[in-house]
């Protein structure tokens, strides 16, 4: 009789003990493992077909036929055959043919469904651990490989040796926010969803592709198949149904892109140099694709050193206001003043255009504005127990503000604080990029005005919807951005053209204007000629400090700059 307890059948059952993980694993030790049986069995040929049809966990199913082992002198036509089905319409179909001129006995047939019932366990638990992986390693939108897959993906690759073989691609999705926002998440998921299946045809053999959360995906791909990939990523069709309508929307990407140097690179700091190139596509140049450079780093560092120490320098009082004034060209009297930041740091004058943009990003711009609006309370404050009359001065406040609810209370709270009357404010904002949340600022215009605080919109002209803001919007002053000052002299220029039209429409409204950047008495006479007698520029002055303003004020300063 057949015995399945041999020294062979222990070499077989350990050939297939070996650290398996996927049912490809598991194929493809079969052959060998057959090895140490066939002769005491007498197997000729081993044949294996295997049907999964797809289900939910299963979605592209598995078909194949192999044959696992097969003598090379022949082999009887008589198979043993046996179909072990599962779930569904699912099986696996075993062949064994014996050797030439052998027929299978009774217990041969016995020990032959031993073996294959064996065989089939070890299959399915292959299978089964292969599926607990895969959950553990998909990002369940999209099927894509999720960041812990592409963590040991990496370091996989590192401990080869091989990581200056490949670049780390970063992609954002253009617009992604907006979508969501305007067409709501199921919409959002859809593109996602469709924009990874997109995705996962676009990596090879050795390659990787991976959703890390958001519209965020990381590549890790060959240095020669980056370029086919940034070109394939954008310019992606995907249909989405809105109610019972589909929309086709183009998807485009960004990408911070990082080729790895050294062969054992450190791979967390690799994704952070594509995500800090991705971070500077974004925030300074607006292109498709920016290449990790040193100069990129170096200002990723100074970003992160500026948020952690932000809330010390302004414990620190680092934060200091300067005033620009604001000055009538007809009569050279100061009118008011603009309030801008500087921060004092280690002796150092830091401009804004250093620091603001980056607490923008952060949100942390709205404590830095209202530690401004304080210092301004108390230097007007200051003015009038000093028998100053006081100027009015504007505080430039950033839209994230309008966020807050309580906003008007907040600020009102700072005004009752130091006891200034209202009049002496003045709040400026700048429209916005895409013009949804103007109903938002509409309100908050309104509110402040009940309260006898006035507000302006500056940069007008750069924004979005100027003209229809100007119609629903009870702002007091317009503040003409330099881009249009700049270009004035130019007589037949078009920038000459739209100022006068502006100008006349914002008067005819009742509203003030005032040009800012403006730097020669040409610019300025040119300006008055269409009626715009407000002007603050370097003609008059810079930004000046407390002090300076304050003496400029308490002798009754006039400017004379007009020829
Ligand atoms: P802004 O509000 O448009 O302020 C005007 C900027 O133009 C100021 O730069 C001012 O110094 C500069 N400027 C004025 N006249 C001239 C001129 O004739 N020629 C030239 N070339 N420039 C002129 P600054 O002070 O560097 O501020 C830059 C920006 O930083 C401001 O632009 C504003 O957006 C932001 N900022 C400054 N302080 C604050 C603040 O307290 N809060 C917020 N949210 N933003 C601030
Ligand atoms: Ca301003
Ligand atoms: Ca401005």
């Amino acid at each position: 009789m057949t015995t399945l307890c041999t020294e062979n059948y222990r070499r077989f059952y350990n050939a297939l003990q070996a650290e398996t993980v996927s049912s490809d694993d598991i194929l493809n030790l079969i052959p060998g493992a057959l090895g140490y049986i066939a002769g005491e069995a007498h197997i000729g040929k081993f044949e294996v077909r295997i049907e999964i049809m797809p289900s939910a966990q299963d979605p592209a199913g598995y078909n194949i036929s192999r044959v696992m082992y097969e003598v090379p002198d022949g082999f009887g036509y008589m198979a043993h055959t046996r179909v072990i089905r599962s779930a569904g319409k699912s099986s696996v179909s075993f062949a064994v043919f014996p050797v030439k001129d052998y027929t299978w006995t009774d217990d041969d047939k016995g020990a032959l469904d031993h073996l294959i019932k064996n065989l089939y366990i070890i299959m399915y638990k292959a299978r089964l651990t292969e599926q607990v992986n895969k959950r553990q390693l998909t990002d369940h939108l999209t099927s894509l490989p999720n960041t812990a897959y592409f963590t040991k993906f990496t370091h996989d690759l590192g401990f080869k040796g091989i990581l200056d073989q490949y670049t780390i691609i970063f992609s954002n999705l253009r617009s992604f926010g907006y979508i969501n926002q305007t067409l709501g998440s199921n919409a959002g998921d859809t593109v996602l969803k469709e924009y990874g299946h997109r995705l996962a045809n676009l990596y090879g053999p050795g390659e990787l592709i991976a959703r890390f959360g958001g519209d965020n995906f990381v590549a890790i791909l060959k240095n020669e198949n980056v370029s086919n990939y940034l070109e394939s990523i954008s310019g992606v069709s995907i249909p989405v149904a809105i109610g019972k309508q589909t929309k086709t929307l183009t998807i485009n990407a960004r990408s911070g892109i990082y080729p790895m140097a050294s062969p054992s690179e450190n791979i967390n700091e690799a994704i952070n140099r594509a995500d800090i190139s991705l971070d500077y596509a974004k925030k300074v140049s607006d292109a498709d694709c920016v290449w990790f450079t040193f100069k990129i780093l170096a200002r990723a560092n100074r970003e992160r050193e500026i948020i952690s120490y932000f809330q010390t320098a302004l414990a620190r009082h680092e934060f200091v206001v300067y005033y620009q004034p604001k000055v009538d060209y007809t009569t050279g009297i100061i009118r008011g003043c603009e309030a801008l930041v500087r921060w004092k740091h280690n002796g150092e004058l830091i401009t804004p255009a250093d620091f603001i943009p980056i607490l923008e990003s952060e949100g942390m711009i709205c404590d830095l504005d209202f530690y401004v609006l304080e210092r301004v309370c108390e230097d007007i404050g200051k003015w009038v127990n000093n028998g100053i009359i006081p100027i009015r001065v504007s505080v430039n406040f950033s839209r994230h503000h309008l966020k807050n609810e309580h906003l008007v209370d907040d600020i009102m709270s700072v005004v009752i604080k130091h006891e200034i009357n209202p009049q002496y404010l003045e709040i400026e904002l700048t429209e916005s990029a895409s013009g949804e949340d103007n109903k938002t600022l509409q309100s908050f215009v309104d509110d402040l005005n009940s309260h006898g605080i006035r507000t302006s919109i500056d940069d007008f002209g750069t924004g979005y919807s100027s003209l229809s803001l100007l119609k629903d919007l009870h702002v007091s002053v317009i503040k003409i951005d330099k881009s249009f000052i700049d270009n004035i002299t130019d007589r037949d220029g078009k920038d000459r053209i739209i100022l006068s039209s502006i100008l006349s429409m914002v008067t005819g409204l009742g509203m003030d204007v005032i040009a800012e950047g403006c730097e020669t008495a040409e610019q300025a006479k040119i300006l008055s000629e269409m009626s715009c007698n407000t002007i603050q520029g370097y003609l008059y002055d810079k930004p000046l400090p407390y002090e300076d303003i304050t003496s400029k004020l308490a002798e009754g300063y006039v400017y004379d700059l007009k020829s």
